[in-house]
């Protein structure tokens, strides 16, 4: 076991606020503009949540995703100007999630497009989460504008136009296999199946422009393969093997499900092999890591990406991050047990917290310790120790105070929108029930 006891170095240095300063800069990949793809393929970025795709077809337009409800779609429609002509022939879904499905009426106006989409989507569940403890949320909706600084895939998650999904409209067609080669007015293309965030994502690959608009199997960010919002692991050997056909390719020009395209079959054929190359890296290390009967704790500690890999573009962590990818990964291959028996029925929180309390002399001098812990730097170990107390003292306001000072300086130097978002918002609402409690 590499578990040390002792101290260990704090996370960050206390005056060290990088991590939130790089997040903030990869917010430009959100602002809002129309990008010219290819000949006659535009991206509207940044107006939504995700990203729409325009591709101009013979007396009409097709159309790839459709942002996430109506009021988006406008911006959008308005934005594309006299690019987009009517009748829209075919609206095609790259896969089920809200922020991508939810404003196709308004690209359809009066026309009766095609729907297309995988077969899967129609059985798909809306990614939306199971894990809002504790007020936590991973998008950060309820942020206060000057504690907001994105939402990982997109500036702003339904904080100004919620994910109403009513301008849904349901598929149309539908293909069950790996892929589908059709014409749409003119324009060849191929739906590939390309399981990733989403199992049902459909890669639409425009072969006589070399365009690939990838939906959500590659962003710029290091993916969120074991997101902290209360999901399953997204299927990690199937991402790679998407990734391995996207590259087969030979794109010259990505639309990713969000974030600014890309353009150069040099740029595209790096983007789309360091990705496959960093999360099959991060998949090999922890299947190995498994077989030699390493714990996740272990794993998170030895498993990073080679230096090449560290230092690209597309593998930073604002989304998803290597360390969740490592302990999802291991509950997907081999449960959620670390192979030390201590932990087969380990006790529970409180009669640990009693425990623990007691050997520190009682729940004040605990206090002691967290606030000096808080006031070192090491917010982590201080939220730790305010947890053990109130595991005891529910009601303990002081307690609640020191984890709510924890949070925050641990949520503002992330780098990871989304553990930002969820210390943040999980302070927040601890505050605010503090404070409820104190006026009752
Ligand atoms: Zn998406």
């Amino acid at each position: 076991m590499a578990t040390t006891l002792g101290m260990t170095a704090p996370a960050f240095a206390a005056d060290d606020f990088s991590g939130r300063d790089r997040l903030r800069a990869h917010s430009q990949e959100f602002r809002k503009r129309v990008e010219k793809v290819s000949e006659g393929v535009y991206a509207a970025i940044g107006y939504s949540a995700s990203n729409v795709t325009l591709i101009q077809a013979e007396g009409g337009s097709i159309i790839v995703d459709t942002s996430a409800n109506p009021v988006d779609a406008k911006a959008i429609v308005e934005a594309f100007g006299d690019r987009m002509t009517h009748p829209v022939h075919a609206i095609i879904y790259t896969h089920n999630h809200p922020d991508h499905t939810g404003g196709a009426t308004v690209f359809a106006g009066g026309d009766k497009p095609r729907i297309y989409s995988h077969k899967l989507l129609v059985t798909a569940k809306p990614d939306i989460g199971r894990g809002r403890r504790d007020g936590g949320d991973a998008f950060g909706i309820a942020l206060p504008d000057d504690q907001f600084v994105n939402a990982g895939t997109q500036l702003e998650y339904g904080r100004v136009t919620p994910h109403t999904r009513e301008g849904f409209l349901p598929p149309t067609q539908t293909f069950d296999g790996e892929e589908e080669s059709l014409t749409i007015a003119g324009v060849p293309m191929q739906l590939i199946l390309t399981p990733s965030e989403a199992d049902e994502n459909v890669s639409v690959w425009l072969p006589d422009r070399k365009v690939l608009i990838a939906g959500d199997v590659f962003l710029k960010t290091f993916p969120n393969i074991a997101p902290l919002r209360g999901l399953p692991t997204r299927p990690v050997e199937k991402w790679i093997a998407s990734l391995d056909k996207l590259i087969a390719l030979n794109a010259d020009f990505i639309v990713p499900g969000h974030m600014g395209t890309i353009s150069g079959a040099d740029e595209a054929k790096d983007a789309l092999t360091s990705y496959r190359d960093g999360i099959k890296f991060v998949y090999d290390k922890t299947m190995e890591g498994i077989s030699k009967g390493k714990t996740p704790d272990e794993l998170v500690q030895e498993i990073n990406l080679p230096a090449e890999l560290r230092q690209h573009p597309y593998l930073q962590e604002y989304y998803g991050t290597v360390a969740w990818a490592v302990r999802g990964i291991y509950s997907q291959n081999a449960g959620w047990f670390d192979g030390n028996p201590t932990h087969i029925f380990p006790l529970t929180d409180k009669e640990r917290a009693a425990k623990l309390v007691a050997m520190a002399g009682g729940p004040a001098k605990m206090m002691e310790h967290a606030q000096a812990s808080l006031s070192d730097g090491e917010f982590q170990w201080a939220a730790e120790q305010a947890d053990y107390v109130i595991a005891l003292e529910p009601q303990n306001g002081a307690a609640m105070m020191i984890k709510i000072r924890a949070l925050r300086e641990l949520g503002g130097r992330q780098m990871n929108a989304t553990a930002r978002n969820y210390y943040l918002t999980v302070a927040q609402s601890l505050e605010n029930g503090a404070q409820d409690s104190r006026s009752k």
